[in-house]
């Protein structure tokens, strides 16, 4: 295994953009494998998939055939699904409100599972998510968790989504984080939670650059221990 960094937490705790800045910085690739699952919950979306009771044939036949890709151009992340740049769509409300029940089925995570590892393999990688530490890779070089107060999350997001046009209150950014942390948490299927080995780093009371030159000096210190027992 080459070098993994896994940046998992709640959703809006600063892991995008710790994960981003960190891996730019170190020239690792950054996997965002909460734009994969956005990306399935938007496929189902766009083949009329019922949002009440999730239609699980449908489910199946989107796990046979689509294609998620994420590259990186222009030093930006972009999704594809099915060979179409569907970056900002992902980020919608639609895609808010119905990616932690779709990313709650086994079936999904089995086949983002294996995506993401591939996806890693043979490239030192910053991988950011809910379940990196503890299932995608538990053996990880540095496992960090990040984790904010929800109103700082939800005054941060609303300003993320205005820079893309995506205009929504302040009240409907709080309500869905906490529904996708209650949900994701409590999910059968690897969960939200903290890796026993994990460094908790609150972000609260952060700026944007102390975060990332936290992360920063924590993976360059694991780095430099590796080159020196080697
Ligand atoms: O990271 P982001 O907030 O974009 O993730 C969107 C959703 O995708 C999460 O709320 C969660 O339901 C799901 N997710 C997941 N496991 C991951 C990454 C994201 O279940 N590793």
């Amino acid at each position: 295994m080459k070098f993994v960094v896994a940046i998992d937490g709640g959703a809006g705790s600063g892991k995008s953009t710790t994960a981003k800045a960190v891996a730019e910085r170190l020239n690792f690739f950054y996997l965002d494998t909460g734009a994969m699952y956005r990306t399935v919950t938007l496929k189902y979306l766009q083949c009329g998939g019922n949002i009440k009771k999730i239609d699980m044939l449908l489910i199946e036949k989107i796990i046979k055939k689509t294609t998620i890709d994420l590259c990186r151009e222009d030093h930006k992340t972009h999704v594809y699904l099915d060979e179409k740049d569907v970056t900002l769509e992902i980020r919608k409300p639609a895609v808010n409100n119905l990616v932690s029940p779709i990313s709650a089925l086994a079936k999904v995570r089995i086949w983002m599972v294996d995506k993401q590892r591939e996806v890693a393999k043979g490239r030192d990688v910053v991988c950011e998510g809910r379940d990196i530490g503890t299932v995608v890779f538990p053996q990880a070089q540095v496992k960090i968790f990040m984790q904010a107060d929800l109103k700082e999350r939800a005054r941060r997001r609303i300003k993320e989504l205005a820079e893309k046009n995506i205009n929504v209150t302040f009240d409907e950014v709080l309500d869905n984080l906490k529904f996708r942390d209650d949900f994701d948490s409590r999910r059968a299927h690897s969960p939200l939670k903290k890796a026993q080995d994990a460094i908790v780093v609150d972000t609260t009371h952060l700026t944007i650059d102390q975060e990332i030159d936290i992360v920063e000096k924590l993976v360059r210190e694991r780095l430099e221990n590796r080159t020196r027992v080697s």
